[in-house]
């Protein structure tokens, strides 16, 4: 049991591609092994690629199609490789089972229907990660969050935990003993009903957890290094960082850095709680710190964000174009990347949507509309502008639009999505090493 002056615990998050397999399972064990006298918390995500297979199976059952059979044996085969009992999950697969059977019959996938397929996955995954290390001889016992009490409001599939969770939280964890393994990503409405905090939001439940119990540090564990100066896949040069401030992480993936869930620095930030990007392959690795403040900006890295449209909306009155845009993209949680007004058209950059769609239609204004672009932020390097946008013409991209955003002199550059990859990748060199550019 927990006392006054026992020491502060630490929160180590594990994504789905480290509990991909068995072998990644037994390297999550060995990091929490490691750490077992300071009384680690752990919080998973479902291992990778199930919440997918889920989604695509609630939607699929709405549609008449019932097949369990890739969850069953995703979740089998992981069971096998650790030598587990097969038939660990089979509780949940036929809980889920009757959900989806219930979808079937209706014909029709709510929204809290969806939460409530989606939820198996991290409650299996908490199941089969405290199973192996209970079988590893470590005291362990996997907690579903919104036993825990982890209230939600209602917003099924972008739900916001409550304020209030938080001593719910403290106290119950106090009260186990062992290393519990959090399920992430899914909570509860005041109601009882099953809630999730939007995709990858296991990084935001950890991060809570921890500002919950006053952890002195959470650690995400992934299987890259740490955050990296940019999507290695796009830029094969990217680099480690390695100490990110608060801010400098909340405005890197705020525009696009896929590393972190955007919303996890707030209450880490909030609270003052060191975090650590880690790699499972290198526990020995420091990976990069989040921590601190820095005064004024400086060049962190390149993000980026597929899949946007960029509209030109020509009207009379474009400020109150602009109001009632605004207004319904609120109501249907869009969030543009960037709205601009000048005397006779108004521009919205956002993610291409249909509700985006018929919010730009209701504007009554003749509509240009281009889609399948990309935005590339060269984060906190708003004076780098000129080299930014030489790097574009010198490789033959036309932007379609620049700005500045954010709070760190950001630099974002819209440019045709099939030239993302060369126009990141000619923005990153002109950053960081310039001698290299031809
Ligand atoms: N399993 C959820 C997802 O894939 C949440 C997470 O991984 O953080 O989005
Ligand atoms: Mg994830």
């Amino acid at each position: 049991m927990s006392s006054p002056t026992s020491p502060s615990r630490t929160v180590h998050k594990f994504g789905g591609a480290s509990l991909a397999d068995g072998a990644g399972v037994r390297r999550v064990a060995a990091i929490l092994r490691e750490r077992s006298a300071s009384r680690p918390v752990a919080v998973v995500s479902a291992i990778a690629g199930v919440t997918a297979l889920l989604d695509a199976q609630a939607r699929e059952a709405a549609q008449g199609a019932l097949d369990l059979a890739p969850v069953r044996v995703r979740h089998r085969s992981l069971l096998a490789q650790l030598g587990l009992d097969g038939e660990l999950c089979n509780r949940h697969l036929a809980e889920l089972a009757a959900v989806l059977a219930g979808v079937r019959t209706r014909g029709r996938l709510s929204s809290g229907e969806r939460d409530h397929v989606l939820s198996f996955g991290e409650r299996i995954s908490a199941r089969i990660v405290a199973a192996h290390l209970s079988n590893i001889g470590l005291r362990a016992v996997p907690v579903d969050a919104f036993d825990l009490g982890l209230v939600s409001d209602s917003n099924h599939g972008r739900a916001r935990v409550l304020a209030s969770s938080a001593a719910n939280v403290k106290n119950a964890l106090e009260r186990i003993d062992g290393i519990p393994v959090i399920t992430g990503f899914v909570a509860a409405d005041a109601d009882g009903r099953l809630t999730t905090l939007g995709r990858n939001g296991s990084d935001l439940s950890a991060a809570l957890i921890a500002e919950a119990i006053g952890a002195s540090e959470v650690v995400f564990w992934k299987d890259v290094g740490g955050v990296l100066s940019a999507d290695p896949e796009l830029v094969p040069a990217a680099r480690v960082l390695r100490e990110l401030t608060y801010d400098e992480a909340a405005e890197f993936t705020r525009f696009g850095a896929s590393v972190l869930h955007a919303d996890a620095v707030h209450p880490l930030m909030r609270s003052r709680i060191p975090a650590r990007v880690a790699c499972v392959r290198e526990p020995g690795d420091e990976g990069t710190g989040i921590r601190g403040e820095r005064s004024g900006a400086r060049c962190i890295g390149v993000a980026c964000r597929r899949g946007l449209s960029r509209a030109l909306v020509h009207c009379a009155n474009v400020g109150q174009a602009r109001l009632k845009l605004e207004a319904a993209l609120a109501s249907a949680s869009i969030e543009p990347l960037h709205i601009a007004a000048n005397d006779d058209a108004l521009t919205v950059v956002a993610l291409w949507s249909d509700e985006l769609g018929r919010a730009l239609l209701e504007l009554g204004g003749r509509l240009e509309i281009e889609r399948e672009l990309a935005s590339i932020a060269a984060v906190g390097c708003g004076s780098e502008a000129e080299r930014v946008l030489d790097a574009l013409a010198r490789i033959g991209v036309t932007r379609r639009d620049a700005w500045r955003a954010g709070e760190r002199a950001t630099l974002l550059c819209l440019v045709p999505e099939s030239d993302l990859p060369r126009a990141a990748a000619a923005i990153h060199a002109a950053l960081f090493a310039p001698t290299t550019v031809a």
